[in-house]
């Protein structure tokens, strides 16, 4: 395995395009910080001109370097970045210069996709947009730009829902209509399907019509605090889902960690085996 697969592993580039010096990475002060900074350089060849789109030919030629100091996520504690040369091409049919494009960053961005994908995710922890801008070593408008980009065009995929929900509220931020937002996730895989900035019945209401009656129909159970509001609208929307209260909920978690502690304890202590189960 070469030291450049090694590496796009280390740091997560999909991009094969990019390879790395023999001395891949050093310690650099950047903006008055110890940093862990990757040296690698872009190059292939393009299929045509990015400004003129003429198919690549003897005509488009190789025009030397531009360097991009890319914010990458975290190693080890260290801030982290990848200081990119990236091949710059010259096309003699526009007489225009470009620069070779990767799926690391996008064009005229210096943090890496990577990074904002980090950052998006950790928006869905309950944890300041100050602190994830801390945790990224981005500013906080950087961390904004990134949630809505990424949360703006976020569209659930109203044909499927997961087979088994869990609803709950929490108070989200000082602007939502109702002051408490609700959010489902796969009471299964405790993965988050979707989030709504209000609770109120009837927002809820319209927000689950949006899926198809099929995937609606698909949901098996729900699980809900005792006193949930949402026994109606549960009844209304998924007509085939059973209601698991979570009292119960609980209890199921707590059989499965016993049985789970069981096993554990059979598995360790095999001659007592049957005096155990
Ligand atoms: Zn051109």
């Amino acid at each position: 395995m070469s030291h450049h697969h090694s590496i796009r592993n280390l740091l997560n580039i999909k991009d094969k395009n990019i390879t790395f010096d023999e001395n891949f990475c050093a310690e650099e002060l950047i903006k008055g910080v110890q940093s862990k900074v990757f040296y690698g350089q872009l190059t292939y060849q393009p299929k045509a001109c990015y400004a003129c789109g003429h198919v690549f030919d003897d005509q488009i030629i190789k025009h030397g370097f531009k360097t991009s100091l890319i914010k990458m996520p975290s190693i080890s504690g260290f801030h982290t970045y990848l200081k990119l040369r990236k091949q710059r091409y010259f096309c003699k049919h526009c007489h225009s210069t470009f620069t070779l494009k990767t799926s690391v960053v996008a064009k005229n961005c210096c943090i890496s996709n990577n990074t904002k994908v980090s950052i998006a995710l950790n928006a869905k922890d309950k944890i300041s947009e100050k602190d994830i801008a801390m945790k990224h070593n981005v500013s906080h408008a950087t961390v904004s730009r990134v949630i809505d980009s990424f949360y703006s065009y976020y569209q659930p995929n109203v044909h499927y829902l997961p087979k088994h929900l869990c609803f709950d509220e929490f108070k989200s931020v000082k602007s939502a209509a109702g002051a408490m937002s609700f959010i489902f996730c796969d009471s299964e895989t405790g993965e988050i399907v979707d989030i709504v900035e209000d609770r109120r019945l009837h927002v809820l209401k319209e927000y689950f019509l949006r899926y198809s009656k099929k995937a609606r129909d698909a949901v098996k159970t729900i699980v809900i605090d005792m006193y949930s509001p949402y026994i109606s609208l549960i009844q209304e929307v998924f007509p085939k889902a059973e209601i698991v209260l979570d009292k119960f909920h609980i209890l199921q978690l707590f059989s499965r960690a016993l049985n789970k502690t069981r096993i554990n304890v059979m598995n360790r202590d095999k001659k007592n085996y049957n005096k155990i189960n």
